[in-house]
């Protein structure tokens, strides 16, 4: 608008001045050595106008051609840089994709290309891992170190290599760097604190544990688990050298954190029964029943009673089922004391109490064994026999990492290392049956452990 407006002041200036100039005619002479020159004002005027045009024109052609090598560099920059990201982008779709070639293929463009070493790195690495070549994916980690921006990511690399060779010294090493680098990092805090406690540097293991869960690095409810199971083996170690107040103490703290959780009820137990607080450790059994029955816990809650005959321990029994009176695992209890008394109807009453609640191998064996004890081996104890090896498994602890199954709970799974992994269930098929004298070694254990290529953040 304003432009506009200029332009057209502009012409009307030209317009008055080429009036004027036509209004006052006048003649200009030069004369140069022997040549002359007459002309009028106004020619030469709109002559001088012409050339000072031409001048500037010709300044404009100048001036471009003498930029031009650079603008062409620029261009051939740009496109360049385009194709170097076009190829990194179409690298990780290919390793995304498992396409080892394609993705070998573009990381070369990319690196040829780019000339951004941080940026190429991750993708030759990962390309290379596709192609089951872990030195050079190794060389291009080692290499990330030495960019601040990518170093976590090339210790992240080079820690998964170690575990998958089973080099947990270097992996723990790894997880310390990493650990310094994210401390509030989810996986990094679990694989430094699993591998703490396979190397049984428990110590280390707790502070690590400690500042996770101030952190809330790891969930509160497994942080105080994972804490009790620690608490449990300082207990195991102070009774191991003759600390009983300290061992009992420390199970109760134990106790306090994880009150549902058989191993510390059961350990608390015992430490109380053996100081003579028979009635604590009575206590401490019934409200773990009360919370989840479990026959490690009836069994300990016989142990602690000063009476020895059957009758005696049927009383008892009753009392600690009456804290979870429907529960299948408090008829079985029950039952089978009443079988040890040779209490064929309330064996049998409570077992087919156990069977309506919950049909399971373990009843279904108690009921052949009731009737082989009252009638002798026959046709009805073989019929409970089949059903018993035809119902779900009765529940073992399996290990929650890799379903190995144990025949007692401990804290570290004896198959594949894992910490706090049993659970008290019912294997799944497949599960393996755990040779503690042979036990098998794996790299790996939980969801951090077994992913595949953890070159990928937050896959
Ligand atoms: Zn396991």
């Amino acid at each position: 608008m304003i432009r506009t407006f200029f332009f057209f002041l502009i012409l009307s200036a030209l317009v008055v001045f080429a009036a004027w100039l036509s209004e006052h005619p006048g003649t200009v002479l030069v004369t140069f050595d022997e040549y002359r020159l007459r002309t009028s004002v106004g020619f030469l005027v709109v002559a001088a106008a012409l050339l000072a045009l031409a001048l500037t024109f010709l300044d404009r052609i100048w001036r471009y051609l003498v930029a031009a090598p650079h603008r062409i560099a620029l261009a051939f920059q740009e496109n360049r840089r385009r194709r170097g990201y076009r190829a990194l982008t179409q690298g990780m779709v290919a390793v995304a994709a498992g396409d080892s070639e394609e993705a070998g293929r573009q990381a070369k463009r990319a690196e040829g290309l780019l000339h951004d070493p941080p940026l190429t790195m991750l993708l030759s690495a990962q390309a290379a891992q596709l192609r089951g070549d872990e030195s050079a994916a190794a060389n291009y980690f080692e290499s990330m170190l030495h960019h601040p921006e990518m170093a976590f990511l090339g210790i992240r690399g080079l820690f998964m290599q170690a575990l998958r060779e089973g080099d947990n010294e270097n992996a723990l090493r790894l997880a310390q760097r990493a650990y310094e680098l994210h401390p509030k990092t989810p996986w990094v805090v679990q694989a430094l604190f699993d591998l703490q406690v396979r190397a049984g540097r428990w110590d280390e293991a707790e502070a690590t544990l400690k500042h996770a869960t101030t952190r809330k690095a790891i969930p509160s409810a497994e942080g105080k688990r994972q804490t009790a199971v620690l608490l449990l083996r300082q207990s195991e170690i102070a009774e191991g050298q003759g600390r009983d107040q300290e061992a009992r103490q420390l199970a109760q703290q134990a106790l306090k954190l994880a009150p549902g959780f058989v191993p510390v009820s059961a350990r608390y137990a015992r430490l109380a029964a053996k100081a003579g607080e028979t009635h604590r450790a009575a206590r401490a059994i019934e409200k773990a029943w009360a919370k989840a029955p479990h026959p490690d816990l009836a069994a300990i809650y016989l142990e602690i009673t000063s009476t020895e005959d059957a009758l005696g321990h049927l009383k008892r029994i009753e009392k600690l089922a009456a804290f979870h009176p429907n529960h299948p695992e408090s008829h079985l209890a029950i039952a089978e004391v009443a079988i040890e008394a040779r209490i064929w109807g309330d064996a049998r009453d409570h077992l087919a109490a156990a069977i309506a609640a919950m049909p399971s191998a373990r009843a279904f064996r108690r009921m052949a064994e009731l009737e082989e004890a009252e009638a002798g081996k026959g046709r009805v104890a073989e019929q409970w026999r089949t059903r018993a090896a035809e119902a779900p498994a009765d529940n073992r602890w399996v290990c929650g990492h890799c379903s190995a199954i144990a025949d007692s709970w401990s804290r570290i799974c004896g198959n594949c290392g894992g910490f706090d992994g049993l659970e008290w269930r019912s294997p799944r098929s497949g599960s393996v049956e755990r040779t503690a004298a042979f036990p098998r070694h794996r790299t790996g254990r939980s969801a951090w452990f077994s992913r595949e290529n953890m070159a990928v953040p937050n896959r």
